[in-house]
């Protein structure tokens, strides 16, 4: 069963005899003047005026449908130019016909007027209309004139040809421009990549004064830095884009933020916006390009901030991984109400491949460039480590170094140690808190239960997980609490099988210790404590090798470096400075009487008198056996004998304990003072000598100066005395 055609809507039979004016009109005047109307003035009749009617209805129909389709991108096909083109051909014809031949150029210019901007198929059919229709007139009517049509043939042609020549190369020259500017732009694309690849095979070397892997890293990351912006360049160029813009979505998917972008607008939007609006979002969602237009300005543009633009024309193609993966959109629009065609599609998407390749490149560079980063300054801090000589410069680099690489707002090193079997922690240094916080420096506290005794006892970092209430945590003691800290980590510093104590680092980020972070923070703390270890050895043998086993006393050989650092201070700059010189009396009764170790007791107790009656800028040192040795700076013979006396009479007081009873002893001191007695330092201590020497033949338990050896008793009353 056939259904019968639907009857036309009465809407749109209207339509269709709007449509068919301009055509109907052409047709109906040119079979006029074919038939020899519109002859003169004087010839016009009603005929004539609602053909004029007809035809002027018929040119504003078929203006405005063109300039409609043409305003929605629509294709304007050959019958709408035709339509158009014979309509004014027709008027042109009656123009003519009523005017005169004189006004036939009306008609060239027409012509001209019409191949010029009209497609060449247009233009060629309307010319061979005005051709025949001419004939028609010309030699059809009562008085045919052969010559006349023919110059009026030639006429058109030429006019037509000429104007269709002019307007092709103009084109043409343009189009050319056009390329070549986008040639050019992607030849300067390519020389860089060029450069970027040269560079990046580490053949190049013109960077003086960086290492190889920076000069690559430099180049190559400016190389990608500059690719976007290129191809961007590119797409501005050969689009005559107002604005060409790349926006990456976020971690999220939700929101996309600019990536980079050409445009005149200063109003592109920077920050993030919504991802699913508009017509970007459309692009999102289906994953495939867009292109709209239209002159009173398009809806759900939402790549401008608040007052942007009118946009007329736009072209937005998604950012697409080859997994299908959409990581953003590139948008290119126009002011001006120009469609772009398929050719500009294909270009942009082929752009969109370029910034998808910069973006991976680039993420991958600058994890390079992090990782490098990162790497160099561990390195450093190793170095820095391996390079501390004592205990304290390990810490300020230990200090130094994790919190350079960590980014850390808190850092202390503790070190544990055995005090009379008792387990203490100190807190030798710390860096980067409160007043508070730097307090504690130097402090020390008993093994308890907070994170870092605990560390020192289990030897593992702690705390194992993160903590929510960082403020309640015992770092150190109950009466110490850092405030304010979002991470916290607790390392061991540990050495062979020992536990020299822990490495505190903390920040007030919550997420500052990532995984790679916490492990470089571990290797610095084994390297801290391996260069721990190794100071406090160092600093044991260097103190081994200037001190005196026995007393803790400076040996006699740094005693004679010591002294000659001061003998040249005070030769320098004029000051005085004595050397006091001891010996015990009677020692060996001492030795033979409670023997050796009890003896070694009582030098281990005068050591320590004559340590603490000496001042802190005085040299105390064991010269031998029972002897001691003091050099004083700044101090000449009447200071000296004054705290010689101090010291004698001290050694005096003190009753020693042994095993074999209580236990005094006496000691006899003589002193020589620079520059009054002896330039040099031999001469100075040869002196005291003799001034010693002078007190043991003169009943010991005495204080001997120069000037007391030289005057006699009486002379060491007076000073006695004095
Ligand atoms: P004088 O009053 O003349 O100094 O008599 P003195 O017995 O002290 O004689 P001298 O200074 O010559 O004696 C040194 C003695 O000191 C010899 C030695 O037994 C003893 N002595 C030296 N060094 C040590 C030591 O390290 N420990 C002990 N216990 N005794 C020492
Ligand atoms: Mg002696
Ligand atoms: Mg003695």
């Amino acid at each position: 069963m056939t259904s019968l055609p639907e009857f036309p809507s009465p809407g749109r039979l209207l339509r269709l005899a709007v449509r068919s004016i301009p055509a109907a009109a052409a047709l109906a005047t040119f079979i006029h003047l074919a038939r020899g109307g519109f002859r003169g003035l004087q010839t016009l009749g009603w005929t004539e005026a609602a053909l004029v009617g007809c035809l002027l209805v018929g040119i504003a129909v078929a203006a405005w449908r063109r300039a409609m389709r043409g305003a929605v991108g629509a294709v304007i096909d050959l019958r709408d130019d035709l339509e158009l083109g014979g309509a004014l051909i027709s008027a042109a014809f009656v123009v003519v016909a009523i005017g005169g031949g004189d006004l036939f150029p009306i008609v060239y210019l027409l012509m001209a007027f019409l191949v010029a901007f009209l497609p060449r198929n247009a233009g060629l059919t309307l010319l061979g209309v005005a051709l025949v229709f001419d004939a028609l007139v010309t030699l059809g009517g009562p008085v045919p004139n052969p010559t006349g049509y023919l110059t009026h043939a030639a006429f058109l042609a030429l006019f037509s040809g000429l104007y269709h020549l002019v307007l092709a190369t103009r084109i043409a020259a343009a189009r050319r421009a056009e390329s070549d500017a986008v040639q050019k732009r992607i030849r300067e694309v390519e020389e860089r990549a060029r450069t970027f690849r040269l560079v990046s095979s580490g053949t190049q070397d013109s960077f003086s004064g960086m290492s190889s892997d920076e000069k690559w890293l430099v180049a190559s990351v400016k190389e990608i830095e500059g690719a976007v912006q290129a191809a961007l360049e590119i797409a501005e160029t050969g689009l005559r884009t107002y604005t060409c813009a790349a926006f990456l979505l976020t971690s999220d998917d939700r929101s996309l933020k600019l990536y980079d972008c050409r445009s005149g607008s200063e109003r592109v939007q920077r920050e993030r916006f919504n991802a699913g609006e508009g017509i970007i979002g459309g692009v999102l969602k289906r994953r495939a390009p867009v292109r709209m237009n239209s002159p009173n300005g398009l809806k759900g543009v939402t790549h401008y901030e608040g007052g942007g633009p009118t946009v007329q024309a736009l072209l937005a193609v998604p950012i697409l991984e080859a997994s299908g993966l959409v990581r953003g959109v590139l948008v290119a629009d126009r002011l001006t109400n120009e469609p772009f065609s398929d050719q500009d599609e294909k270009l942009l998407s082929t752009i969109a491949g370029e910034v998808l390749r910069s973006i991976e490149v680039e993420r991958v560079m600058s994890y390079i460039r992090k990782t490098r980063d990162e790497k160099d300054r561990f390195f450093r801090a190793i170095e820095e480590l391996n390079r501390a000589g004592s205990p304290d410069q390990v810490f300020v680099a230990v200090l130094e170094s994790t919190r350079q690489l960590a980014g850390l707002d808190f850092c202390a090193v503790t070190l544990v140690s055995e005090v009379d079997g008792k387990r203490m922690h100190r807190v030798v240094r710390m860096s980067g808190v409160t007043a508070q916080g730097q307090a504690l420096s130097g402090q020390s506290f008993e093994d308890n239960n907070g994170l870092v005794a605990n560390v020192v006892r289990y030897g593992a970092p702690l705390p194992g997980r993160d903590i929510k209430a960082m403020d309640r945590q015992i770092i150190f003691d109950d009466e110490t609490q850092i405030r304010g800290l979002g991470a916290l980590k607790i390392f061991p510093l540990v050495a062979g099988d020992r536990i020299l104590g822990t490495l505190v680092a903390g920040s007030r980020k919550k997420a500052a210790f990532e995984q790679d972070v916490l492990r470089m923070i571990e290797v610095i703390a084994i390297q801290a404590a391996q260069a721990v270890l190794r100071a406090q050895l160092f600093e044991q043998m260097e103190r081994m090798a200037t001190t005196d086993g026995l007393t803790g006393l400076f040996n006699h050989r740094t005693f004679q470096t010591k002294a000659d650092e001061i003998l040249a201070q005070a030769r320098r700059y004029q000051r005085k400075c004595s050397v006091i010189l001891t010996d015990v009396d009677h020692f060996k009764s001492v030795n033979d009487t409670y023997g050796h170790p009890t003896g070694d007791q009582v030098l281990k107790g005068v050591a320590r008198i004559i340590k603490t009656m000496a001042r802190d800028t005085d040299i105390v040192a064991r010269y031998g056996g029972e002897e001691f040795v003091i050099i004083m700076p700044e101090t000449d013979a009447k200071g000296a004998f004054t705290i010689s006396e101090r010291i004698r009479e001290a050694v005096q007081a003190e009753v020693f304990q042994t095993e074999m009873g209580p236990l005094k002893i006496t000691m006899s001191l003589g002193i020589a003072t620079f520059p009054d007695s002896a330039m040099e330092k031999q001469q100075l201590i040869d002196l005291a000598d003799q001034c010693l020497y002078h007190s043991k033949r003169n009943g010991r338990n005495q204080s001997v100066t120069v000037a007391i050896m030289q005057g006699g008793r009486k002379q060491l009353h007076a000073a006695n005395a004095s």
